[in-house]
């Protein structure tokens, strides 16, 4: 049912974008104004009279629901915490939110599952700027794309799996031993993909295997990525193995805004249909915080809400036509990195690499409860003794620890964590949040 439904969603989403989407990229500021405080203003309505959190805050702050300025009224609002949001879960939702939305849900930073809904007409102008981009990079409608993400099998269960309507192979995440790589390229050499898709760490694997065993696919023209932070050498690995180029994006499980990157490559472009941003002061010079407003989502909505995450580099125009402003990059959000016990940020991308070549490994998983530590999960092929096991966890323990400076652990019974709904992640974050 879901997925008939979520496939209507998106059709509506591609009639946004041909009726309104595509031209709205190209909308004067005065336009882009009149739109924002068009949907603001009804939102804040909706918001007073529908969310109990915001009936009772917005006459704190006495918000002026008539104002023909809805943002400065918006402004008066408190920035909204990821915790209090946890914490009155249910007074942000419209009743009945689990039967008129979609739903999401995320481990997020605070290692509490938290749970998205969102409206119907918000999913519709998700589908339409995501196609967007797409189309911007030369997508058409059932055109090959090979997915590295949101694909986690069964075990019995095929690594690659078919969407015969849209064209779409989706390839296992949790599987990216060299074999599996392996596998995955004589699959890819044969079925000619357009687009790659997928998690960054990923691609650099498929890319770096195209490098090193010397294998090409002419078929493609671009490849796009979200949710992680993108490794350094991933663009220059998709021009050496592909000549293509990548396509960012980026957004969160809470919905508020999302940006992506244009055929510029200059920064990412704030998506204005989406949500509204501000760019707040941080302790750092040049960046800023993220605080963003969702314009369509009727089921929860987040108003001055606190992503978490960072923009490097203030507000500018980008070289291309469109009139949404960039921003350089976004520092990827805490969740995606290690925390080392100084309290500095780490990429795990490389730990990939490490396990991609560690051969007799299925599946591993990372999870970092403990800012400085490392659990390491590990399934190894076949059915081998506790004894051999105990050696290849303490092999992966020396190697690491040398390579990481973390104190890792490495149980010879590993207990694999599920955290996105349906999705597998290679790497869980759950240090609480200090300072
Ligand atoms: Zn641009």
């Amino acid at each position: 049912m879901f997925q008939f439904h979520d496939a209507f969603l998106t059709i509506k989403g591609i009639y946004k974008y041909e009726r309104f989407l595509k031209k709205s990229e190209h909308f004067s500021n005065d336009e882009i104004k009149h739109w924002q405080a068009k949907w603001l203003s009804d939102l804040l309505i909706h918001s007073y009279k529908n969310i109990p959190w915001y009936n009772s805050v917005f006459k704190i702050h006495e918000l002026d629901l008539a104002s023909k300025k809805p943002l400065k009224e918006l402004q008066k609002l408190p920035i909204l915490q990821k915790e209090e949001v946890q914490n009155n879960h249910s007074s942000f939702c419209i009743s009945e939110a689990y039967r008129k939305s979609l739903r999401f849900s995320t481990s997020g930073t605070m290692g509490e599952p938290m749970t998205s809904y969102t409206s119907f007409n918000q999913w519709v102008f998700e589908q339409g700027i995501i196609w967007r981009q797409w189309k911007n990079a030369g997508y058409n409608f059932r055109d090959k794309m090979a997915i590295f993400r949101s694909y986690a099998p069964q075990s019995g269960q095929a690594l690659i799996k078919k969407d015969r309507i849209r064209n779409w192979s989706y390839f296992s995440v949790y599987d990216l031993s060299e074999a599996d790589i392996h596998f995955y390229a004589d699959y890819l050499k044969k079925w000619k993909p357009k687009f790659l898709r997928g998690y960054p760490s990923a691609l650099n694997l498929i890319a770096e295997h195209a490098i090193r065993n010397g294998w090409k696919l002419p078929s493609l023209k671009a490849a796009f990525s979200a949710s992680e932070v993108i490794p350094v050498n991933l663009r220059e690995n998709l021009h050496e193995a592909f000549n293509i180029e990548l396509f960012d994006h980026y957004g969160q499980a809470e919905i508020t805004c999302m940006f992506h990157e244009c055929e510029k490559h200059n920064g990412m472009h704030i998506n204005w249909e989406y949500g509204l941003v501000e760019l707040l002061p941080s302790s750092e010079k040049d960046v800023f915080k993220i605080i963003a407003t969702n314009l369509h989502n009727y089921s929860m909505p987040l108003l001055r809400y606190d992503t978490g995450d960072l923009a490097i580099g203030f507000w500018k125009k980008c070289s291309c036509e469109r009139s949404s402003l960039t921003i350089d990059s976004i520092r990827g959000r805490r969740d995606d990195y290690l925390i080392m016990s100084d309290g500095s940020l780490a990429s795990p991308i490389n730990l990939y690499t490490y396990f991609a070549n560690f051969s007799g490994i299925r599946k591993f998983q990372l999870v970092q409860e403990i800012a400085g530590e490392l659990i390491i999960m590990v399934e190894f092929h076949g059915n081998i003794f506790d004894e051999k096991r105990l050696e290849l966890c303490a092999k992966i323990i020396s190697d690491l620890s040398s390579k990481t400076n973390l104190s890792i652990k490495c149980p010879i019974h590993p207990h694999f964590l599920n955290t996105i709904q349906g999705k597998f992640s290679a790497f869980i974050q759950k240090v609480k949040y200090v300072g």
